[in-house]
């Protein structure tokens, strides 16, 4: 599943409310630094050079979309995500500025909200540009290399979650964490970020970030890898139990 244009919707999202999308990645194919087993989009695709809507194609597309909608409906967020991941395009800080400036003129009360896999957090451009956003949806799918390795497929195979969590804490638990829980295999190499052990460390690592909210979030849609299975609603309630107990804030989407 592709999105096909720069702002779309908006769309009722599970976890966000009235969501005005937008693309800043190629239209046509998925542009990301991981691979996830269980991407909406697919596979990567191999593209050479590819083509990104300019920072003033993206200003165009959502001030006429802001124009359209704003006496017609409430936004509650306009939110980066798509085709990958939105903090790779070379413009990202100067968009984010641009698009504060067109909340703030049409839609004041509408968040901008950022979802990124985490994987450009050691670019100061980009950390501060998701400063200047309302929301920072921050993934981390697994606390353990091995299991984040499996089931994200990172493009730079010596990503480490230790670096991931030092980037994280850059913003001293000023966003939101973002993990999807699920089963299955993939390459014959099993993938299970549920058992006792990797909740176990995921657990710490939350403990250690101290994000001030958490998104756990199931497979809900068809995925590349076909032998994934998705988790129930009632485990997902035992998954965020201990933490809730100890006062983090969890979403569950299931
Ligand atoms: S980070 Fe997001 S866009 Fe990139 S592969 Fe994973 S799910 Fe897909």
């Amino acid at each position: 599943m592709l999105f096909d244009s720069i702002a779309y919707g908006p769309i009722h999202s599970r976890r966000l409310g009235t969501s005005l999308g937008m693309e800043i990645m190629p239209l046509d194919h998925k542009l990301c630094t991981f691979n996830c087993v269980y991407c909406e989009c697919g596979w990567n695709s191999p593209v050479l050079h590819p083509v990104l809507p300019t920072r003033e194609e993206v200003k165009t597309a959502l001030e006429t979309k802001l124009q359209e909608i704003v006496n017609g409906q409430c936004l509650d967020v306009i939110t980066f995500s798509g085709n990958g991941e939105p903090t790779l395009h070379p413009d990202f800080a100067g968009i984010i500025e641009d698009t504060c400036a067109l909340r703030d003129r049409y839609c004041p009360s509408a968040k901008v909200s950022v979802l990124s896999n985490s994987t450009q957090l050691g670019r100061p451009d980009v950390v501060a540009a998701l400063r200047r956003c309302d929301n920072r949806i921050l993934k981390l799918d697994a606390a353990t290399d091995t299991m984040m390795r499996r089931i994200d497929l990172p493009v730079n195979e010596g990503l480490t979650v230790a670096r991931i969590m030092e980037w994280l804490a850059q913003f001293d638990g000023d966003f939101t964490l973002q993990t999807c829980f699920l089963r299955g295999e993939h390459d014959g190499q099993p993938i299970d970020n549920t058992t006792p052990a990797e909740l176990e460390a995921w657990y710490r690592t939350v403990e250690k970030l101290r994000p001030k909210q958490i998104m756990i979030y199931v497979i809900d849609r068809k995925t590349p890898e076909e032998h994934l299975e998705k988790i129930s609603r009632e485990e997902m309630e035992r998954i965020a139990a201990p933490l809730r107990a100890k006062g983090f804030d969890i979403q569950i989407s299931a």
